[in-house]
């Protein structure tokens, strides 16, 4: 028998998804964006799961021939562009995109000879502060590129710092447009602004967020960017449900401590069932006692401290629990992003940290454990 924890990717849900990306963005082309792993779902998960989507965005260079080698022919493109001028002749024989962020990438570029055109995004940096060229250098990049030969379509990308927050009050949504604009004006080439949040405010912010490509990434996996709805509001499924079972119940009386540190005290006689799943499996180690998991249909919270490979939880409100009783960490019946935030973190570093030890399956939801 394995280890009964695993990962049960919905692939449904992704398509599902993407749709709904679409619905929000209907005059934009979407990039689904699978770094990271497709954010822990596994890249040929992901590729199955936005088999519609225009182009596929990542970080990961050895990971895009991967797309390649798994039959993608669809756009791809690279959201750091090349770490290296040896990685230039790979965009133009496996048709990949590159953004281009900074001086260094464009001197790869004029140095290495292409054999074949290739397309570029170019970044421009409104605010965001990582990557990009400030406003106003960007039309001297621009020209710079557009002299290189072998550079055939150059589209003009930026990145939103707030866009969970419609009006952050150091850095709004719209001064980054209005960045953006004033340091494309006049250069051709299609654009490309939204990341999830971006997308999810198009609806109010239609006009503004106008562009050629949309870039979403955590929406597709059903979780939110933050800023106070949930997915569910947004009509997003989850893709992603760890589950697991009770491996060991244990009966406390009043003044039983649990686990490591002895942080949790039994304040009168009660259940605790141990469950197959720690940190080692990418559970947050941080969940403190209350972070809320389902057994046996039954919403229950965390007590004592995750360990590595184990981690205990309250079954006082659940009947029949029994060694066997399935558990779901998060997913199906428990948003990502609920875990995360009583774990004081969000839904994108859950599902990137889920362990390589996990067993992954692809099933509908209702189907897993
Ligand atoms: C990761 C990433 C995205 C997707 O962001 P989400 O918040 O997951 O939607 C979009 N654009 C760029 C450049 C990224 O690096």
């Amino acid at each position: 028998m394995p280890r009964p924890l695993c990962a049960t990717i919905h692939l449904d849900s992704m398509q599902h998804n993407l749709a709904r990306a679409r619905a929000c963005a209907p005059q934009s082309k979407a990039w689904a964006v699978v770094k990271a792993n497709a954010y822990g779902h596994g890249l040929e998960r992901g590729m199955k799961g936005f088999v519609l989507a225009d182009g596929l965005a990542l970080i990961e260079t050895d990971n895009a021939l991967r797309l390649r080698e798994l039959g993608w022919i669809k756009p791809i493109l690279l959201l750091e562009g090349i770490f290296d001028v040896s990685d230039v002749p790979l965009l133009a024989e496996h048709n990949i995109n590159s953004t281009v962020h900074c001086i260094e990438q464009i001197k790869m570029l004029e140095y290495t000879q292409l054999y074949r055109p290739i397309d570029v995004h170019l970044k421009m940096n409104t605010g965001m502060n990582r990557l990009g060229f400030r406003p106003d250098e960007y039309a001297a990049a621009y020209k710079r590129l557009r002299a290189i030969p072998g550079v055939r379509h150059i589209t003009h990308m930026t990145h939103f710092a707030n866009a969970d927050e419609l009006e952050h009050p150091r850095l709004a949504i719209s001064e980054q447009v209005r960045r953006f604009r004033a340091g494309v004006e006049g250069l051709a080439g299609e654009r490309s602004l939204s990341n999830s949040a971006g997308v999810l405010h198009q609806e109010v912010l239609a006009q503004e967020l106008e562009n050629d490509w949309v870039r979403p990434g955590i929406m597709l996996y059903g979780g939110t960017p933050g800023g106070g709805r949930t997915a569910q509001d947004f009509g997003l499924r989850p893709t992603m449900t760890l589950s697991s079972e009770i491996i060991a119940i244990q009966q406390l009386v009043a003044g039983d401590t649990v686990g490591y540190g002895s942080r949790f005290e039994a304040g009168g006689p009660m259940q605790v069932g141990v469950v197959a799943c720690g940190y080692a499996d990418g559970y947050p180690r941080h969940a403190p006692h209350g972070t809320p998991v389902i057994v046996d249909g039954v919403r229950t919270s965390v007590v004592g401290r995750v360990s590595m490979d184990m981690m205990t939880v309250d079954l006082t409100p659940v009947r029949n629990a029994r060694v066997g009783s399935k558990v779901t960490l998060w997913g199906d019946g428990l948003p990502i992003d609920e875990v995360a935030s009583a774990a004081g973190t969000i839904g994108y570093e859950l599902m990137c940290a889920l362990a390589p030890r996990v067993r992954v399956s692809e099933g509908r939801m209702g189907t897993h454990g």
